[in-house]
């Protein structure tokens, strides 16, 4: 299951970023919410990510962070006919020009996977 390791890359990189920025002293409470971007050609099952994440992100303070994923649709240029536009992709054996069925594509949009930002809770902040 792919979603395993796309949960643990953006539990390290949040983890990470987290660990090296100046917080000024302030301590981190919990992540309470973390925003994806997500291109439709990584065929990440974000039901099952969000799954993997919270399994994995259990006493961390990442526990119980919501996640908001925002979908990139496939973009492709044929190398064969020249179509250019979207691209509806069932799955990853199946990515092929919709009008000539070339194999042969740029992808141009559709394989990004970014962490866009989190929010972050502090211990008391409101003090
Ligand atoms: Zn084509």
């Amino acid at each position: 299951m792919h979603e395993l390791s796309y949960a643990t890359s953006i539990l390290n990189t949040i983890l990470d970023s987290i660990n090296n920025q100046d917080l000024e002293g302030k301590k981190v409470k919990r992540v309470s919410k973390i925003n994806l971007e997500i291109g439709e050609l990584t065929f990440i099952n974000f039901e099952q990510l969000k799954f993997a994440f919270e399994v994995i992100a259990e006493s961390t303070i990442c526990e119980g962070a919501e996640m908001v994923a925002e979908f990139v649709k496939a973009h492709i240029v044929c190398n064969n006919c020249g179509y250019e536009g979207d691209l509806e992709a069932k799955d990853e054996f199946d990515v092929s020009c919709p009008r000539c069925g070339s194999l042969s594509l740029r992808i141009k949009g559709g394989k990004e996977f970014n962490i866009k930002n989190a929010v972050v809770e502090f211990e008391d902040e409101d003090k």
